[in-house]
């Protein structure tokens, strides 16, 4: 089902802006690589929540390290993909899960492959991910958008929530999904898949840097000209 939003202004000028200003900021930063296959980025992102970037991104490649394919990485008891991740915050549900997750995918398809979601209808190849133990809006945006499916999903992560319910791209209510498609409803027709990375990306070192959960720096943030929640 399609969630519409409804706001006391037209958002429509906002998103553009709030690109631009955080990109004249932070710019250059944020260039993609051709990203990993989407079965290596289901992986690692189903490893990386609440967890620092750092530590989940070592841990994703002691898993490459630890097993030649992740067919083996399927085949692995839960108990030794826990030991490879230990680092990661929940590395015991996450090993469970995973395990699940790949067993899963690769029964139900015929083998671990996701590349037939590049051409399937976001939402549905959104649901069709989501249908897999413990993944979740992220993930499956993640998984869509930074592989090399390359999709034209916006990902929503803590920070992004945050910032984006501050800044007013959507209400002060919504849950992480519905601001992810309260941003995606906004976005110029034109935006690409990569215009959605780097949205991501720039509204992520905004709520690292600027818009924190407990301390908001609004006297040097490029947003707060039209920021719904800046200080009068
Ligand atoms: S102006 Fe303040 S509340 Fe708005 S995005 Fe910037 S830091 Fe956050």
């Amino acid at each position: 089902m399609q969630l519409s939003f409804h706001f006391d202004t037209d958002p429509a000028p906002i998103l553009p802006a709030v690109r631009d200003q955080l990109a004249r900021l932070q710019r250059g930063r944020f260039r993609r690589g051709g990203g990993l296959d989407p079965i290596s980025q289901l992986v690692k992102s189903s490893i990386s929540s609440r967890t620092r970037d750092e530590v989940s991104q070592l841990a994703f490649e002691r898993l490459r390290a630890r097993f030649p394919s992740w067919d083996h990485l399927a085949d692995a008891r839960a108990a030794e993909v826990e030991a490879t991740i230990a680092r990661v915050t929940f590395a015991d549900d996450k090993a469970r899960h995973l395990v699940t997750a790949l067993r899963r995918l690769r029964a139900e398809q015929g083998g671990l492959d996701l590349d037939f979601l590049k051409d399937m209808p976001v939402e549905w190849a959104m649901n069709r991910l989501q249908a897999l133990p413990n993944v979740g809006d992220k993930v499956a945006a993640a998984v869509l958008n930074f592989s090399t499916l390359r999709r034209r999903v916006m990902v929503v992560d803590t920070h992004v929530w945050r910032a984006a319910r501050r800044i007013g791209l959507a209400p002060a209510n919504a849950d992480p999904r519905a601001v992810r498609l309260a941003i995606m409803e906004q976005a110029p027709p034109s935006w690409t898949a990569d215009d959605f990375f780097e949205l991501h990306c720039l509204l992520k070192g905004l709520g690292q840097q600027l818009c924190m959960h407990d301390h908001m720096d609004c006297g040097h943030c490029p947003l707060a000209g039209f920021c719904a929640q800046r200080p009068l």
